[in-house]
C-alpha cells in the first residue's frame, strides 16, 4: 500500500518498516527497501504512476538491516539502479549481512539465518555526510550514527521532508529516538536525533511508525529538549 505524504514523495508501507518513493521526471528515487519479498509494493506503485521499473535509477538505503535493505537486491537487479550507501553499509550489503547493534540473541539469529540477497558491490556507490544528491531539489546525506554504526539520514531543505530511517520513529505513536535496546551507540543516537530535530523538518518519513507529518512546531521541540537534557 502506498500514500502520498508530500507531492510526489510515496510512503510505501511494508508491514514492519517503511519505505520511499520520490517521483520526478528524470527518474525515481527509492529510500531503503523493506524486508524481504516487499519489491512487488514498489513494482504496483510504478505502475500506478505508469512508470517503466528502469525509471528507477537510485536506490539509497539508510543502513544495512534486514527491514531496511532486505528488497535492495531484487529491486536493483530489476530496474538497474544505482545504489548509495555508507561506506560501511556498503561492505554489509555486498554480503547480505547486517551490523551489530541487536541484543545478543537476536543479533544471533540474524548473522546466522536471516540473511538478506546480497548487492553486487558494482551497483553501489558510498556516500558521505555532507554530500547533496540530485533529488527533491538537493537532497542532503546525513551521518546519523547511533541506532547502527553507519546510518544515514537524508533531508530535502526545499520540501522540508526527513528521510530519518531509524534514527528517529513513530512507533507507539509518539516521535522518538531509536530505543537503547537496539542501538549501537546511545550517545551516538542521542547527538544524531538531535541534530535531525534541530533541522525542524516539516515532515519526518520515518522507517518505523506512521510519517509524522501536520505537527506542531512544539512536538518537536519536547523531544529535543527531553534528549538535550539526558
Ligand atoms: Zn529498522
Amino acid at each position: 500500500m502506498a500514500t502520498e505524504i508530500v507531492r510526489d514523495v510515496y510512503w510505501l508501507n511494508g508491514g514492519s518498516s517503511n519505505f520511499y518513493l520520490c517521483v520526478e521526471g528524470d527518474g525515481l528515487t527509492l529510500i531503503d527497501t523493506g524486508m524481504p519479498r516487499r519489491a512487488q509494493l514498489v513494482w504496483d506503485l510504478l505502475a500506478q504512476l505508469g512508470r517503466p521499473s528502469a525509471d528507477l535509477t537510485r536506490i539509497l538505503v539508510t543502513h544495512a538491516d534486514l527491514d531496511h535493505a532486505g528488497s535492495a537486491a531484487v529491486i536493483q537487479e530489476q530496474s538497474g539502479a544505482a545504489v548509495y550507501a555508507g561506506t560501511l553499509a556498503a561492505s554489509l550489503l555486498t554480503q547480505g549481512k547486517p551490523p551489530t547493534h541487536m541484543p545478543r540473541l537476536v543479533q544471533f539469529m540474524l548473522d546466522h539465518f536471516l540473511r538478506y540477497r546480497a548487492l553486487p558491490a558494482a551497483t553501489i556507490t558510498s556516500f558521505a555526510d555532507g554530500d547533496v544528491l540530485p533529488v527533491l531539489g538537493g537532497l542532503h546525506v546525513l551521518a546519523t550514527p547511533g541506532h547502527t554504526l553507519d546510518h544515514f539520514s537524508f533531508y530535502s531543505p526545499t520540501l522540508g521532508v526527513l528521510f530519518a530511517g531509524d534514527a528517529l520513529n513513530t512507533r507507539n505513536g509518539r516521535l522518538q529516538a531509536t530505543p537503547p535496546s537496539i542501538t549501537a551507540d546511545p550517545d551516538a543516537a542521542r547527538r544524531s536525533a538531535l541534530r535531525l530535530l534541530a533541522l525542524a523538518p516539516a515532515v519526518i518519513a520515518c522507517g518505523h511508525g506512521k510519517p509524522f507529518i501536520g505537527h506542531s512546531a512544539d512536538d518537536v521541540m519536547s523531544l529535543f529538549n527531553e534528549l538535550r537534557q539526558e
